[in-house]
């Protein structure tokens, strides 16, 4: 019976699905999470109350407000985006990318990204079976221009995708490179500001002077990370075709209600990320005082570190053991080799961290 569904899966399903592999989220619990770069604060009790009497008020037997108007508007106020750029919402920045490369998806057309970069760009590239191109950066990470603008010229890609900052690197490249990027191509730029809390620089401006930039932002670096809200920008030429990718109810009313309730808090999300920042710069000053480990300085709200034997497996390994979870990031691009990625925690847990880091690399 396995064998005989199997053989119609085989069938039905394309080779490309067939032989990829599932997005591996490791199992977090009972772990000091520092993987997955989330906000470490939960909500004080009393917005939390206030936020279920919120919810109180969805009447889930409606469909929601399937263009999500409310919030797009309130998004657009506590955020200060312009009224004259258009939007549209996706369940996480993940599916703006899907919806992105949907578009896209049509013959010879090249996606590419200078990596190691956010492997979803080439994941969701891949399970389409667009051409995918990555563009290695230099040896520190900073953006290899001249490869770029040789691929570009080659290549004609349909989209290029620019972290901004990049992850896992953590730094921004140069804009003066970007501008050159974004003039050099006559396929889309998305500016992917992910890490815009940290960074606390964006590409916006741009949209108007440059009619291929896209921009996409999300709520879940900010402190939202289970709401699932990204958003994409640009001109509404753009952003109507990909609207009818989008599945008409993507955002629910539980999600449209809680986002809408935490950006009149806005504040108490802006506080944390700048505690974020602050401890940001003490983790990487101890982490570059544990011997043999090499840091790369981040704008975003992990660091990028390379550990000297017994090298980034075991350490990972070692680390699981001593309940801290952390990014491991060998084999998954040869400019990585050695690299971990640590999310900047708690202070506690950043001092957890690098105690345990510094017994592993010591005893071995
Ligand atoms: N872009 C970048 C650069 C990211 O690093 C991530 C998540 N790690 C995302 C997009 C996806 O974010 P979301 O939670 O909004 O899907």
């Amino acid at each position: 019976m396995v064998s005989m569904i199997y053989d119609c899966v085989k069938k039905i399903i394309k080779p490309t699905i067939l032989a990829a592999k599932s997005y591996h989220i490791a199992d977090a619990s009972g772990f000091v999470k520092l993987d997955a770069m989330e906000n470490p604060y939960v909500w004080p009790e009393k917005i939390k109350d206030e936020w279920s009497r919120c919810l109180l008020q969805a009447d889930l037997n409606r469909y929601p407000d399937a263009k999500s108007y409310e919030l797009r508007r309130e998004l657009t106020q506590a955020f200060n985006f312009s009224e004259n750029t258009s939007m549209i919402l996706g369940n996480g920045s993940d599916e703006l990318i899907q919806i992105i490369l949907m578009a896209l998806n049509k013959n010879n057309n090249v996606v590419m990204v200078p990596e190691p970069s956010f492997v979803m760009y080439r994941l969701l590239s891949s399970m389409m079976e667009l051409e995918f191109v990555g563009v290695p950066l230099n040896k520190d990470f900073s953006l290899d221009l001249s490869a770029m603008l040789e691929s570009i010229e080659k290549k004609k890609p349909a989209v290029i995708f620019i972290a901004w900052p990049n992850n896992p690197t953590g730094n921004s490249f140069l804009e003066e490179s970007l501008i050159e990027i974004i003039n050099a191509t006559t396929g889309l730029v998305v500016i992917d500001e992910a890490y815009h809390s940290f960074a606390q620089k964006s590409m916006m401006s741009y949209l108007h002077k440059y009619p291929n930039v896209l921009l996409m932002r999300t709520l879940s670096k900010l402190g939202l990370a289970g709401l699932r809200l990204g958003m994409l920008f640009g001109a509404s030429e753009w952003i109507s075709e990909l609207d009818k990718l989008r599945l008409p109810y993507n955002i629910g009313t539980l999600n449209q209600i809680s986002a809408s309730f935490i950006i009149k808090n806005i504040g108490l999300l802006e506080q944390q990320a700048a505690c974020i920042r602050h401890d940001r710069e003490v983790l990487f000053n101890n982490l570059s005082e544990v011997v043999g480990v090499e840091t790369w300085r981040s704008e975003a709200n992990f660091i990028l570190f390379r550990v000297p034997n017994p090298g980034a497996d075991k350490v990972y390994k070692e680390l699981i053991k001593k309940n801290i979870l952390i990014k491991n990031l060998q084999g998954s691009h040869p400019l990585l080799e050695n690299c971990l990625r640590v999310t900047v925690g708690t202070p506690e847990e950043n001092k957890l961290f690098l105690s345990r880091l510094r017994n592993i690399v010591i005893a071995s």
